[in-house]
């Protein structure tokens, strides 16, 4: 009986809410003004641990400030930014403007967190086997040798061993991205932040970081993906979030957004972005 009595729950999804991962980003109601201009207007988005979270929307609808605002590159001006469980803590400055309250708590917070931008960010008077190991030695407080064995790792498996001892400037943009990937996930975080990682590539680059990309979300990594590449965003998300001036304007799993959205704008966005 105990047994028919679990499956018949399960079938009938009243445990399923419960057995829902653990919130890795629980970002609640953020505004974020510039000057007078409200870039993002209440905005809310959680990411599970192991899900894939997509950002989509037009240019200037706020996606690398949401996603700034997560990290505290950008310090929201009202809201909530809790990771792994915790919550970012905020105050304002004499001036009103928002500051981070703690920036102990920040660094700690920050770690958990891999941020890879468009641009790539690699310090280009560094190896690239120094890009990698600069974070774990001075935030993990790793040795230099555990660092290296790190990093040694981190690039075979973006496939970039041979590269270890090349200056960023030798290498092609995709090669550059993947690097940035890889020192990213140096410090072991709990969640990657990736901003349009292969828009500053040229066409024929785009695959190889697509492909470290996948892997990860395979492996289960949580990630928050901005991302012109919809064909990606349909195939390795768990949700898609559609911004339209700062506001979500629809989110769902990827195939109601992309294939079933039911904002006009939306509509519009992904047929014209196929
Ligand atoms: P997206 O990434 O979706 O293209 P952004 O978040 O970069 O959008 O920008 C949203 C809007 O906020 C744009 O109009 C942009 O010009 C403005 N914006 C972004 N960053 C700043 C800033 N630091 N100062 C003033 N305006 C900004
Ligand atoms: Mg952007």
């Amino acid at each position: 009986a105990p047994v028919i009595e679990v499956i018949t729950t399960a079938a009938a999804g009243s445990s399923a809410a419960a057995a829902e991962p653990p919130k890795m980003v629980e970002v609640d109601s953020i505004h974020k003004r510039f000057g007078q201009f409200e870039v993002l207007k209440g905005v809310s988005l959680t990411a599970r641990e192991g899900g894939v979270v997509s950002l989509i929307g037009a240019s200037g609808s706020g996606k690398s400030t949401l996603l700034r605002c997560i990290n505290m590159l950008e310090i929201p001006n009202q809201g909530s930014v809790k990771v792994d469980g915790e919550s970012i803590r905020l105050t304002t400055n004499r001036i009103g403007e928002p500051i981070v309250a703690d920036q102990k708590q920040l660094t700690r917070i920050r770690s958990r967190l891999g941020m890879v931008f468009q641009s790539f960010n690699l310090w280009p008077h560094r190896t690239v086997l120094e890009n990698l190991i600069e974070a774990p030695i001075q935030v993990l407080r790793e040795t230099r040798a555990e660092a290296i064995d790190r990093a040694e790792a981190l690039l075979e498996r973006v496939g970039l061993a041979a590269k270890r001892h090349e200056y960023p400037s030798f290498l092609s943009g995709g090669q550059q991205q993947r690097v940035a990937i890889a020192r990213a996930l140096a410090v072991e975080p709990k969640v990657m932040l990736f901003d349009e990682p292969t828009s500053a590539l040229d066409p024929e680059l785009v695959g190889e970081v697509l492909r470290v990309i996948r892997s990860l979300a395979e492996e289960g990594r949580t990630m928050i993906l901005v991302t012109h590449e919809m064909a990606f965003a349909r195939d390795v998300s768990s949700h898609v979030a559609f911004l339209h001036q700062g506001r979500i304007e629809e989110e769902g799993p990827p195939q109601e957004v992309f294939l079933r959205p039911r904002s006009e704008r939306c509509r519009q966005f992904v047929t014209a972005h196929h």
